[in-house]
């Protein structure tokens, strides 16, 4: 089956009002570059509206042809949880999509595969898309656990998702030795991990829906790496975090997917 690759950019909590506003008119204006590639872009909360209004998304009768998506939500709707984001909300505000379980979430907020795993459920009650990232360290990696890290959690945070949930998630595949340090996984370092994980969405769900799921890479990608990366067999997109900070370099990336 032919999966429509995905590139999204992790702005994560970078720019300003204004850069994010003329980052996000860049590549809606360049966009068509990606040829049919997804393009999502996933800034700071706080820069959601005036980024879902540079994309035509908000109060726009024609829109870009980007997608917004949030960094990260509450599981809940609505209620007494300050400085939270509920997925409604991201809806309401033009998102289709949520990056979720990132390693930074993960690592630096104690999100536990079973938080990531009631946000996935509530992302999907709402409508969105989840972006629903895992990898392993290197401590792990280097003491041969990265098959059992990663099937572990694409297991526990998946858990309870009926085959047509599965059906409709994106997952990112992020070593976390790769992400902001400049080491790129080697394209079968990647593979092997991207494989791993469509058998394992196969036993969860079932052979033809793992075989329609897009796994994105994640971890240092830039235009000169991505090509290697996008020629990979189970290899259908890239999740960005620095690269995506400059248009040049995060459609040099999409256009290595398309
Ligand atoms: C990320 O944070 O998801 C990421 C992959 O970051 P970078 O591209 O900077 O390694």
């Amino acid at each position: 089956m032919s999966r429509r690759s995905i590139v999204a950019g992790n702005w994560k909590m970078n720019l300003d009002c204004a850069k994010a506003a003329e980052l996000a008119q860049a590549v809606a204006g360049r966009h068509a570059e990606a040829g049919n590639v997804e393009l999502v872009l996933c800034p700071p909360t706080a820069y959601l509206t005036t980024v879902g209004t540079a994309l035509g998304l908000v109060h726009a009768t024609s829109p870009s042809g980007v997608a917004l998506g949030g960094q990260n939500m509450h599981d809940k709707s609505s209620g007494a949880f300050t400085g939270e984001v509920a997925p409604p909300m991201l809806v309401d505000v033009g998102c289709r999509f949520v990056i979720l379980g990132h390693s930074e979430r993960r690592t630096l907020f104690g999100e536990t595969d079973g938080i990531v795993n009631a946000k996935t459920k509530a992302a999907l009650a709402a409508g969105l898309t989840p972006i629903v990232c895992v990898g392993e360290t290197l401590e792990e990696r280097e003491a041969n656990r990265t098959q059992a890290v990663v099937t572990t959690q694409i297991n526990d945070s998946l858990a309870g998702l009926t085959p047509a949930d599965v059906a409709k998630i994106v997952i990112a595949y992020e070593p976390v030795w790769a992400i902001g340090t400049g080491k790129v996984a080697s394209p079968q370092q990647a593979q092997e991990v991207h494989a791993l994980i469509r058998g394992l969405l196969a036993s969860l769900a079932s052979p033809a829906i793992a075989d329609s799921v897009r796994i994105q890479y994640g971890g240092s990608v830039k235009p000169d790496n991505a090509a290697e990366l996008a020629a990979q067999p189970d290899i259908d997109g890239a999740l960005v975090g620095g690269a995506s900070l400059k248009a040049d370099d995060f459609l040099g990336i999409a256009r290595a997917f398309a």
